[in-house]
C-alpha cells in the first residue's frame, strides 16, 4: 500500500453565507509540488475555497486535509465539528498566503513584515528569521529594500515582499489569490516571474489567476470553477486549447 497521498485532499466542500451557497461541493486534490492554477468567473466561489484552505472559513459540509495532518473537521455523532483551534493552527502554519491585497504592515520595514510571524508564531530566533528573510529578499529581487517602508514601494515591489513574507514559515503549500489584479499592467510581469520561479522549483502552489499565459506556462493542471463547484480540469495543454465545457469554451472565448 504505498499509495502516494495528495498534500491537499477536499472533499465535497460546501460553504454557503445565509442563504447564498457559494461552494456546492468542491473535490479537488492536490499532490506534492503541483501547481493548481484556478480559473473562474468572477462570484464563482475560488476566493472562498481559497480561504477554506487555509480555514479562515468555517465548512458546511465536507472535509480538506492539508499535507498529514488530520482534517480541520471531524464528524462526531453525525454532526461535523471543528477541531480544536490548537490543531487548527498547526494546520495552518504549515500554508502560505498572498492577496490581490498586499497587506503589508505599514509601521514596520520589508525586513519587519517578513521576520514578524516566524519570529512571533514560530519562535525561530530573531538571528535565524533575519538571515533566511534576506535570503528570500534575495530570491524576489529585492534586496536592497530590506529597511524600505512598504508605503514607498510600487505595487510590484509590495507583492514581492508579500511572497516572501508569506515564504518565511517554510510553507508545504502556498494560495495565490489574484496576486497580480490590483497591479498596474507593467508590474505584473515581474510578479508572476517570481511565482515562476517558485514554480519551476517544485514548490507547491494554487493560483487563482486571470493570466491565462500563467497557467499556460507555469500549471501542471488547470482547474475551472463556475457555480461552486469544479467544472473541468486537466492539464493546460489539453483544456486550455480544447475545452469540453460550453461554460469553459465561453469563459476562455474572453481571453483570445
Ligand atoms: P470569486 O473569488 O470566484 O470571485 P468569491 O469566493 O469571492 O468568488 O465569492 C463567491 C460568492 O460568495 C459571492 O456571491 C460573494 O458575494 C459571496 N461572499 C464571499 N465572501 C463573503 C462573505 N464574507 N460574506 C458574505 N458573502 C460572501
Ligand atoms: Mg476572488
Amino acid at each position: 500500500m504505498n499509495e502516494v497521498q495528495p498534500l491537499v485532499r477536499a472533499r465535497n466542500v460546501q460553504k454557503s453565507y445565509g442563504d447564498n451557497e457559494v461552494l456546492k461541493g468542491v473535490d479537488l486534490d492536490v499532490m506534492s509540488g503541483e501547481v493548481v492554477v484556478i480559473l473562474g468567473p468572477s462570484g464563482s466561489g475560488k476566493s472562498t475555497f481559497l480561504r477554506c484552505i487555509n480555514h479562515l472559513e468555517e465548512l458546511n459540509a465536507g472535509s480538506i486535509m492539508v499535507s498529514d495532518s488530520q482534517p480541520g473537521y471531524v464528524l462526531k455523532k453525525g454532526r461535523l465539528q471543528r477541531l480544536p483551534p490548537r490543531k487548527i493552527a498547526r494546520q495552518r502554519q504549515k500554508i502560505g498566503m498572498v492577496f490581490q491585497q498586499f497587506n503589508l504592515y505599514p509601521h514596520m520595514t520589508v525586513l519587519q513584515n517578513i521576520i514578524e510571524a516566524p519570529i512571533g508564531v514560530h519562535k525561530v530566533p530573531r538571528e535565524e528569521a533575519t538571515r533566511y528573510a534576506k535570503e528570500l529578499l534575495a530570491t524576489v529581487g529585492l534586496s536592497d529594500k530590506a529597511d524600505a517602508w512598504p508605503g514607498n514601494l510600487s505595487g510590484g515591489q509590495q507583492q514581492r515582499v508579500a511572497i516572501a513574507r508569506a515564504l518565511a514559515i517554510r510553507p508545504e503549500l502556498m494560495l495565490f489569490d489574484e496576486p497580480t489584479s490590483a497591479l498596474d499592467p507593467e508590474l505584473v510581469g515581474e510578479v508572476l516571474a517570481i511565482m515562476r520561479n517558485l514554480a519551476d522549483q517544485g514548490l507547491t502552489m494554487i493560483v487563482v489567476t486571470h493570466e491565462i499565459g500563467f497557467a499556460r506556462e507555469a500549471a501542471d493542471r488547470v482547474v475551472f470553477m463556475d457555480g461552486g463547484v469544479v467544472v473541468e480540469q486537466g492539464p493546460p495543454g489539453e483544456v486550455l486549447v480544447n475545452p469540453q465545457h460550453p461554460r469553459f469554451q465561453t469563459f476562455l472565448s474572453r481571453f483570445i
